[in-house]
């Protein structure tokens, strides 16, 4: 089957396929999007207990296994996102691009909250947390097609926080 429209249309016990270059593979393969069972730990290291929780996961044909979420946080935007980053036939530049993209506004996120700019806390050094929280906003803007839009805008700015994240991507 192919991949839903929204959300809505989703049916954790169905398996979705779809075609995309694999980075592995170098090339188009086929890929499933499916529910998984992962196992899971908490607790300290002695008293460790491993559980099995359900996930989101997308599986190259030659087996290369990507987790995007865990099952109760798929979301629409989630979605959107597998549709854009693994479109069939995007090119290099259009990787580059939105790799590019999605790196800079990260740190222009993380660099918003000047506290961070004062007390030299580089976005590399952030609570790992406190940087998925910043990709997971700019990924959403690139998925949405914001994200040129809202790069020239800073520019015509001279955002503060922009400069630093360019001056902090550069040097990373
Ligand atoms: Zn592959």
């Amino acid at each position: 089957m192919s991949l839903p429209k929204s959300i809505k249309g989703f049916d954790r016990y169905e398996h979705y396929y779809f075609f995309t270059d694999c980075m592995l593979c170098d090339c188009v393969k086929k890929h499933r999007l499916a529910v998984s069972s992962t196992p899971r730990f908490n607790g300290d290291e002695e008293g460790a207990r491993s559980y099995n929780v359900e996930v989101i996961t997308i599986r190259c044909s030659c087996g290369r296994i990507k987790t995007i979420c865990d099952l109760d946080e798929f979301s629409d935007f989630h979605l959107d996102a597998i549709k854009h980053f693994h479109r069939r036939g995007r090119t290099q530049e259009e990787e580059d691009q939105d790799h590019y993209n999605v790196s800079l506004l990260a740190r222009y996120f993380y660099y918003l909250d000047d506290g961070k700019y004062e007390k030299n806390i580089k976005f590399s050094s952030a609570e790992r947390e406190t940087q998925e929280h910043c990709y997971f906003a700019a990924r959403r803007r690139v998925v949405e097609g914001e994200a040129e839009d809202l790069i020239k805008e800073l520019i015509a700015k001279n955002s503060h926080a922009y400069s630093q994240a360019q001056e902090d991507y550069k040097n990373d």
